[in-house]
């Protein structure tokens, strides 16, 4: 019989008075028992509604039935059989709109916790049973497959496993795109990451770390200068956006990229870091998104008073609601219906504080999103010694500049046909560099679909 409680077995984790002083993992993981008790509330349906809002076809049903017989490795090789990064997803997936939107148990209250259960396998598996994947025999055909996120990941482990040589050009010196750089080590431990891309090299996939297509090659050195038969673009939307006020070059403003960045990928708030990194008293994040508040959980942690500035109301940010609820429970001040016009400095040109105009909220649009505008004489002042910008990122228009042939759209975004192939031929993309600012799954699954093609192409099926 299942189990017909309405809300989802709550996940252990570090209380917020605590984690907000640390960058330990908040949440820390169904135990067996608790993995056991939350499959126990999936119905086993037979036409698997949640697997249509899973972009790399995880069978869900399937994979929680061996969680429920207690046979945690099995539902470990259901998973691993469609899905190259199972312990990530199971973090960080927005599961809320992917494939627990469309679970039944939903529709009277909360939907069972896919996501938790795919982490509690994941780890589990890696815990226990970690065996590196054997390399298949090589076909001889080679790819280049250009960034290392999850796209990159995806579509590279994919051709891995049908016998490509896939070799990944990184421009960091560390592989994992917004995995490593940009999600911050408290919801997504950087040592899973590094683990599931070494599973990708024990498979045969290359990773070729400070190299910049665009810079240290071009996509026509990959086929014929390096013998390349394809090529997949799997660049991300690593640009950041600035507001046009003045003062935005003053010291003390940063992107969100760069600030995280600094504290995720070179760990700058550690004592024996060699990247320096603001410890600002007070810091402002201009912003709404779930970058925003990952930029505010991490000033808190470096020990700063932390203020978001959006200009829309709570009802509107664009933040998961679970994120802004974290933000909320660490002590994160939020100040609404407000914008930046001014950043403030002293002689030196050290950011002492922001001027912000108050906003009204409007009518919706078409897409149903309220306008905003400013009300007249509402200036005021807040005092800070740092401003964030989260204001979005576009396409780096690198690899462009280098390939004008390579067609992109008005936002700098790569245009790609239906199976995902460029204005070039042989030459794939997918991810955020096609799609803007997306999700990790959504990445995955372009990268396994341009596998799929790039297949068929160099295979003739
Ligand atoms: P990316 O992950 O951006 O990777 C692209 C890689 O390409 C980078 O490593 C970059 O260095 C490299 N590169 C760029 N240009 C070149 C070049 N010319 N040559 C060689 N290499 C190059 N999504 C979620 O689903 N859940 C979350 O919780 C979540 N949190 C996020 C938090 C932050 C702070 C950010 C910034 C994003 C977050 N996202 C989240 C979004 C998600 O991370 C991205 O949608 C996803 O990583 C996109 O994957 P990708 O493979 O397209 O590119
Ligand atoms: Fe859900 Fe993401 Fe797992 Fe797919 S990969 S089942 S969307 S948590
Ligand atoms: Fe289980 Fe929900 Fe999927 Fe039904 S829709 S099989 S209850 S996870």
């Amino acid at each position: 019989m299942p189990d017909m409680i309405n809300t989802k077995y709550p996940m252990p984790s570090q209380e917020p008075d605590v984690r907000n002083k640390n960058f330990l993992e908040v949440a820390q993981g169904y135990t067996e028992e608790l993995a056991l008790s939350e499959s126990q509330r999936c119905l086993q349906c037979k036409h698997k509604p949640c697997m249509q809002g899973c972009p790399v076809n995880v069978r869900i049903p399937e994979f929680i039935k061996e969680i429920q017989d207690g046979k945690f490795e099995e539902a470990y090789q259901i998973i691993a059989g469609t899905n190259a990064l199972p312990a990530v997803c199971g973090r960080v997936c927005p599961q809320e709109n992917q494939c627990e939107k469309y679970c039944v148990r939903g529709i009277k209250g909360e939907p069972v916790g896919i996501g938790r259960l795919e982490r509690f396998v994941a780890d589990y598996h890696n815990e226990n049973n970690r065996v590196l994947p054997e390399k298949p025999a090589s076909n001889g055909k080679k790819v280049a497959v250009i960034g290392s996120g999850p796209s990159s990941l995806t579509c590279a482990g994919d051709l891995a496993k049908k016998g490509y040589e896939a070799t990944i050009f990184e421009a960091l010196h560390i592989p994992g795109g917004v995995l490593v750089y940009g999600i911050p080590e408290f919801r997504l431990p950087k040592s899973i990451v590094r683990q599931e891309i070494e599973g990708l090299e024990a498979l045969g996939v290359k990773i070729e770390t400070n190299t910049i297509l665009g810079k240290s090659m071009s996509i026509d050195d990959l086929f014929d200068k390096y013998g390349f038969d394809a090529v997949f673009i799997g660049s991300g939307a690593g640009l950041p956006k600035f507001m046009n006020v003045p003062g935005i070059n003053n010291n003390g403003v940063f992107s969100a990229n760069e600030f995280l960045t600094r504290i995720n990928l070179m760990k700058a708030y550690k004592p024996d870091s060699m990247t320096p990194i603001s410890h600002p008293k007070k810091a402002v994040i201009v912003g709404g998104g779930n970058v925003a508040m990952d930029a505010a959980r991490c000033a808190k942690r470096l020990g700063a008073e932390t203020h978001i500035v959006y200009r829309r109301s709570m009802d509107e940010l664009p933040a998961r609601k679970e994120e802004v609820e974290h933000a909320v429970e660490e002590d994160i001040q939020f100040d609404l219906l407000c914008n930046p016009v001014e950043i403030l400095s002293d002689e030196n040109y050290n950011v002492t504080g922001v001027r912000c105009i108050r906003m009204q909220l409007g009518e919706p649009d078409d897409s149903g999103r309220r306008g905003v505008t400013e009300i007249p004489g509402s200036e005021f002042e807040m005092d800070c010694d740092c401003v964030i910008m989260a204001l979005g990122t576009s396409p780096n228009p690198i690899i462009k500049k280098d390939t004008i042939a390579l067609k992109t759209d008005r936002r700098g975004c790569i245009e790609v046909d239906e199976t995902g192939k460029t204005s070039i031929d042989r030459v794939y993309a997918g991810g955020d560099a096609v799609t803007g600012a997306a999700t990790v799954i959504l990445a995955m699954g372009a990268g396994k679909e341009a596998a799929a093609e790039i297949d068929k192409l160099l295979s003739g099926n």
